[in-house]
């Protein structure tokens, strides 16, 4: 890209008002304006956007930009044009109308950024090419959804890969809030960065270490004891997130706390989206002092004063956890993050293994027609739905080991976050280390009670 770092800088002041880029996103941000491909990892909060808007801006050309979850595009694109940022969306839940809108706006020069689903890619690319339009970017969000060693690997991610050469390998950047060395390598190796491109590929992975953030885990044997920690937790007139693993512990959880005098209110993916709306806005607006929320509540939240944020039980991966507690202290002042962990609820999750990865014989008997959908749970015939599109044993004989090696994965993730819980060593060393960082001073947990 032939715009200068200062040139960059000046079109981060002037649209989003910030004096100077943050030293992790000034490092994504020379190799992109160098012309690399790029993965950045950055935790959350961390600035991510800036990393690829900031150069859609200075391209001049289309940045597209491949986005898991359609909510997620809409709050960037709103963002985006409250900036003065051309930009867009294009998806399944769009009315026609629109989506031929933005192909229009797209192809006539007029938006900087377009956002679209990894299922709408290839389309979208095919369009834009005989439109005409001139793909100057394409940046992937949340990429470790490409990796099946990542936490929340989606199998259509897979296929950006393939669309990125069609679309005739335009500059790459891919970010995510949270990737071990080994998912960093699957993205950069079926993304295909640095492959052809003269500036090669960077990888620029910024701390995640966030030295306001209290750790903490309190081990408990009995329900009641669990509530009776959280009331201790939860300060009146302080902001707080206390993650629940169920819709229904939420809405009980959020009614016990009201009972207690705190303004509280559930949060999940089966309330109407007035609701959840609502919700949101008391919550950002400090007319809620607790949200009492699954892990539906979260992706795209920016409200820097959280004071706490507890979590009612383990979560199953140290990337939620991390995302999760992360929520906290958001504005650079003290904040806590506190787990409340339970021997079964390592149990509950590996439980739940056996409905992702359901027994193969069972599957194989539900795929050939032998066992009648209607006799296993709903959960277990979604699962072996989605294995079936992956895996397509109709067309050959499965890999079955692969399906094996990300069960074991997903087996790992829950002993870390065990261990995480259980042992005596630094909390925030455990996390850290986790993905793949070395932790010199611990600034703040439970166990090295500083
Ligand atoms: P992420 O997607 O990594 O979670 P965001 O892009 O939502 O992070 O940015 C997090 C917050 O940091 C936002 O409030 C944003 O305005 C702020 N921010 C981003 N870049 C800068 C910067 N260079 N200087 C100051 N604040 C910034």
């Amino acid at each position: 890209m032939s715009v200068s770092f200062d040139s960059a800088e000046a079109l981060l002041r002037r649209h989003y008002g910030h004096a100077t880029f943050r030293p992790a996103q000034a490092r994504v941000i020379r190799s992109v304006l160098g012309g690399a491909d790029v993965l950045a990892v950055l935790p959350t909060g961390g600035g991510k956007s800036v990393c690829f808007q900031v150069p859609a801006l200075a391209s001049g050309g289309l940045c597209l930009v491949v986005s898991p979850l359609i909510s997620l595009m809409q709050d960037q694109v709103g963002g985006a044009r409250s900036r003065g940022i051309g930009a867009a969306a294009f998806h399944s839940a769009l009315p026609s109308g629109e989506a031929a809108a933005a192909l229009r706006e797209a192809a006539a020069g007029r938006l900087r950024l377009l956002y679209t689903s990894p299922e709408r890619l290839p389309r979208l690319g095919r369009e834009l090419l005989a439109a005409g339009a001139r793909i100057s970017l394409l940046a992937v969000d949340e990429a470790h959804c490409i990796s099946e060693w990542g936490h929340d690997f989606r199998p259509e991610f897979r296929a950006i890969g393939v669309t990125r050469v069609a679309l005739g390998a335009p500059q790459t950047i891919a970010l995510t809030g949270s990737a071990t060395p080994k998912v960093r390598d699957d993205i950069v190796r079926v993304l295909g960065l640095g492959r052809g491109r003269p500036g090669g590929a960077a990888l620029h992975v910024a701390s995640f270490d966030r030295r306001n953030l209290r750790f903490e885990a309190c081990r408990i044997t009995t329900e009641r004891e669990r509530f009776g920690l959280l009331l201790e937790l939860l300060i009146r007139g302080e902001t707080a997130i206390v993650y629940a693993p169920t819709r229904r512990a939420t809405e009980t959880l959020a009614l016990a706390l009201r009972h207690a005098g705190h303004r509280a209110a559930p949060y999940h993916a089966g309330l109407d989206s007035e609701t959840r709306g609502e919700v949101l806005d008391d919550f950002l607006a400090d007319r809620l002092g607790v949200v009492v929320a699954t892990s539906a509540f979260g992706m795209g939240i920016d409200k820097p004063g959280v004071r706490r944020v507890v979590h009612w039980s383990m979560p199953p991966t140290p990337e939620s956890y991390y995302q999760e507690a992360g929520r906290a202290g958001r504005d650079g002042a003290e904040a806590r993050c506190v787990l409340l962990v339970r021997r079964g609820d390592a149990t509950l999750h590996r439980r739940q293994l056996d409905v992702t990865f359901p027994d193969r014989r069972l599957l194989e008997s539900l795929w050939s027609g032998r066992t009648d959908p209607a006799r296993v749970p709903a959960n277990v015939r979604e699962s072996a739905e989605r294995l079936r599109a992956e895996l397509r044993p109709d067309g050959g004989a499965p890999d079955w080991q692969r399906v094996r090696e990300r069960r074991r994965a997903a087996e790992r993730r829950i002993d870390t976050m065990w261990r995480y819980a259980s042992s005596r060593r630094c909390r925030r060393a455990a996390l850290l280390g986790y993905f793949g960082e070395r932790l010199r001073r611990c600034a703040g947990c439970d166990r090295c009670r500083n």
